[in-house]
């Protein structure tokens, strides 16, 4: 396809948003479309801000993982770290804070961390083990030194503002999508607007499938609830970690942010109450000083059943998918829209995130 064609990406979330700033860089012509007033109000709104190579692994729990398993996570951790270098350099041009300094996972004891440790060298995330009476709570962990930090939702209005002033057109409070084949492409009507777009790529997150299944494309992705609760900060911060810190039990994080401290995830969850409990049970010390959250947050994850993204065409020509990145929208998602934008704009072959339907 030329440059000249018109690109429709649906969903402002980090995936939608990344994919617009890697095929505007290359000089496409884009709009992005969404339900919601503004970007970044769907998942990426409150997530838990690591952006975290070392995750690459699928999280569906009860799945005995195979050599294929491995396999797949091996090539998501290369994805991730392309991902990790495209967003770190992009936080430092919107002067946003990050934190270079790694992630730690909290493991039960320190057979299991050698174990963890063992597996993730074998997928090429390089790991080592800790036990620190401030960064761990005094509990073993390992750490990943190539994961990093920042604030998601903080970045996604920062790109936003970005795609606008470099000419990406934005619409937002589209409600009623409704999107068609077209003689030359689609057609796209809104409650008030009624557009001719060459090509579309659907980055909902979990309105994907509805989307697709307008074009008779079906999409398997479940949604996972996670959740979250930010707090002030207490006022003696020299007892704070200074990276985030996971806890594989809960699939949970604590991460402290410049302004507030967040505790975030869980698989299924729809409410913060038991990681919040989880979270004082690790670190009594730092929960006693912490008053009541400011503000809780329930999302759903768009997650593929083989736990790894669709980055790809489908069926349809012209039509394409960036969606069910899981635990890992914010990691991959610079990496994801660059791939991508390969794809349409140069016509890379690759079969590494495809999606059969
Ligand atoms: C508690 C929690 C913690 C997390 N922590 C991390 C983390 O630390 N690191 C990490 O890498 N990932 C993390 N994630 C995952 C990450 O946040 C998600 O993978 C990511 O936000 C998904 O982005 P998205 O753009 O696909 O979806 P979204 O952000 O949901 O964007 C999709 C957009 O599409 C729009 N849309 C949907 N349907 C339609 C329609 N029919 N018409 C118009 N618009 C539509 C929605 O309004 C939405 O704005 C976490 C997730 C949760 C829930």
């Amino acid at each position: 396809m030329t440059i000249e064609s018109h690109i429709l990406i649906i969903g402002a979330g980090l995936i939608g948003l990344c994919t617009a700033d890697a095929l505007a860089a290359r000089g496409a012509r884009v709009t992005v479309v969404d339900a919601r007033p503004g970007p970044c109000e769907g998942t990426s709104f409150s997530n838990s801000g690591m952006i975290h190579p070392s995750q690459a692994r699928s999280w569906v729990p009860g799945v005995k993982e195979t050599a294929a398993d491995l396999d797949a996570a091996r090539v998501s951790v290369e994805l991730a770290m392309r991902s990790r270098a495209l967003l770190l350099e992009k936080i430092e041009h919107f002067g946003l804070p990050q934190r270079t300094s790694g992630c730690l996972q909290i493991q039960p004891d320190i057979e299991t961390a050698r174990q963890v440790q063992s597996v993730q060298r074998s997928i090429g995330v390089r790991t080592d083990i800790i036990i620190d009476p401030i960064e761990s709570f005094g509990l073993p962990a390992c750490r990943f030194p190539d994961d990093s930090s920042g604030d998601a939702q903080a970045f996604g209005c920062a790109l936003a503002d970005d795609l606008l002033a470099r000419g990406v057109c934005f619409i937002y409070g589209a409600q009623d999508l409704l999107i068609r084949r077209a003689e030359d492409g689609f057609l796209l009507r809104t409650s008030d607007q009624l557009m001719a777009v060459d090509q579309v790529i659907v980055a909902a997150g979990v309105g994907s499938p509805d989307v697709l299944a307008q074009l008779s494309v079906r999409l398997r992705l479940n949604a996972v609830s996670g959740t979250a609760a930010d707090f002030a900060l207490p006022d003696d911060m020299s007892r704070l970690p200074s990276c985030p810190i996971m806890d594989a039990q809960s699939r949970s994080a604590l991460t402290v942010f410049a302004d507030r401290l967040r505790v975030s995830g869980g698989w299924g969850e729809i409410e913060p109450r038991a990681i919040i409990d989880r979270w004082t049970e690790i670190a009594p010390d730092l929960f006693s000083r912490l008053k009541p959250p400011l503000s809780t947050w329930t999302a759903k994850r768009p997650v593929s059943p083989a736990g790894r993204p669709y980055i790809s065409a489908t069926s349809v020509p012209g039509l394409w998918v960036n969606t069910g990145h899981g635990h890992m929208g914010w990691t991959l998602c610079a990496g994801s829209g660059e791939l991508l934008a390969q794809m349409i704009l140069n016509g890379r072959q690759d079969d590494r995130f495809t999606f059969a339907g």
